[in-house]
């Protein structure tokens, strides 16, 4: 492997340098874990209350709003770079961050991903394969869409939409002026259905010289719209791997993104695979890289966003990521007997620091490791169903 050159050398930012992260959930945690492991300094933007799971693991939490600009002011005159965690951020703090300070991803790559129908146009734009869409603003419009796509087909709402929230499927007996009435007064797009066989994602990182590392094709399943189980690597051919690492590959070039990326993607009977989402930050999707992999997706995330070269993005075992919502808590502040989980001697477990155990809330996951994939599957499902005995629901 060869050497950094002196240039590429002078813009690697090195402990202790301080890693700015907009945003205070478990991605930013888990990245805060990795950051202070190698001696970075973390300071934590966020809107949300103080001790927030990344808020946590800081060295220092600011919890405001986003358009705090004096808040913002001083977050930025202690911090080297900045990232974030999750990209429902205000376009205005995107920018300011960006006029002082280098943000990775850009705002560019935040602003277009955070909007889905931003997103799908860029897709379009590239030439990337996605299902059929039209953008909507009102009912005549959503009457023509879905005249044109056929039924069943989808509307989504183009901003702050995810795991199936503002949703709507439009099935052959639904009436489309009551589907428009929780869309009214906004943007919204309208879907082809894509009778897929499976879902797939890629996690990856692009450094800023533009060099890519992925972790590989992963099969996710979910449940209720919310991801359940990820299958690293996906039991898909060779051929659908390859077209979907060659779907991220575009997705990251047209975006001339830097850092850690995820995209989502429909497999269909006929062998296509169709992006889905991208998401501008590492995903629920690639948390098995932490136990799973050479370097994880927020190791990948620390080195892009501070200008270090990638790591070795190898898977070395197969995995399989098993989400922890709040329904496996037996009650709101009572946790579940972890023995399950901790008496296995290749399961990783994973919590992320939050009080509350509502229902549906991402609490925590635990990962498998296996000779196979099967046997990996085999366990992670033995496991789930232990822990699930005492579960709400
Ligand atoms: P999204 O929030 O866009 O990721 O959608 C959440 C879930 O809804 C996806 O993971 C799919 O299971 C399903 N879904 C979304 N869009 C479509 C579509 N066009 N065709 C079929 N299923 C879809």
């Amino acid at each position: 492997m060869s050497s950094p050159s002196p240039s590429a050398l002078s813009s690697m930012l090195l402990p202790p340098s301080t890693l700015g992260v907009l945003g205070g959930g478990q991605l930013g945690r888990m990245l805060a874990l990795e950051a202070r492991r190698a001696g970075y300094r973390v300071v934590i933007f966020t809107d949300e209350a103080s001790g927030c799971p990344a808020g946590q693991i800081a060295d220092l939490e600011i919890n405001a709003r986003y358009d705090d600009t004096e808040a913002l002011e001083r977050f930025l005159a202690q911090v080297d770079v900045v990232t974030a965690e999750f990209e429902n951020i205000p376009d205005a703090c995107l920018q300011a961050v960006e006029a002082v300070k280098s943000l990775r991803p850009s705002r560019k790559a935040i602003f277009t991903t955070q909007h889905r129908e931003r997103e799908k146009l860029f897709l379009r734009e590239q030439g990337i394969a996605c299902a059929e869409f039209r953008i909507v603003e009102d009912l005549a419009g959503l009457e023509q869409a879905v005249s044109e796509l056929g039924r069943p087909c989808v509307i989504k709402t183009a901003a702050f939409g995810y795991d199936g929230k503002g949703q709507a499927k439009v099935n052959a007996d639904t009436h489309l002026a009551e589907a428009w009435k929780a869309f009214e007064g906004h943007h919204a797009v309208v879907e082809q259905w894509v009778p897929f066989v499976c879902e797939v994602s890629v996690v990856g990182a692009r450094d800023i010289h533009g060099h890519t590392a992925v972790h590989g094709c992963v099969e996710n399943q979910h449940e209720h719209h919310i991801l359940d189980m990820s299958i690293a690597p996906a039991r898909v051919a060779p051929a659908i791997t390859a077209q979907a690492l060659a779907l991220w590959k575009a997705v990251a070039e047209g975006l001339d993104y830097v850092g850690t990326m995820a995209v989502e993607m429909f497999v269909t009977a006929d062998g296509k695979v169709l992006v889905n989402e991208i998401a501008p930050r590492p995903h629920n999707s690639g948390h098995h890289t932490i136990d799973a992999c050479l370097t994880s997706q927020f190791g990948q995330q620390l080195r892009a966003v501070c200008g270090l070269p990638l790591g070795d993005a190898t898977q070395h075992t197969p995995a399989v990521m098993v989400n922890l919502l709040g329904n496996v808590w037996p009650a709101e502040t009572v946790h579940p007997d972890w023995s399950p989980v901790l008496s296995h001697t290749r399961a990783k477990l994973h919590l992320y620091g939050k009080q509350l155990a509502k229902l549906r809330r991402k609490m925590g996951h635990f990962t498998v490791l296996g000779d196979t994939i099967e046997e990996a599957v085999q366990q992670a499902q033995a496991i789930k169903a232990e822990l699930m005995r005492t579960a709400r629901v």
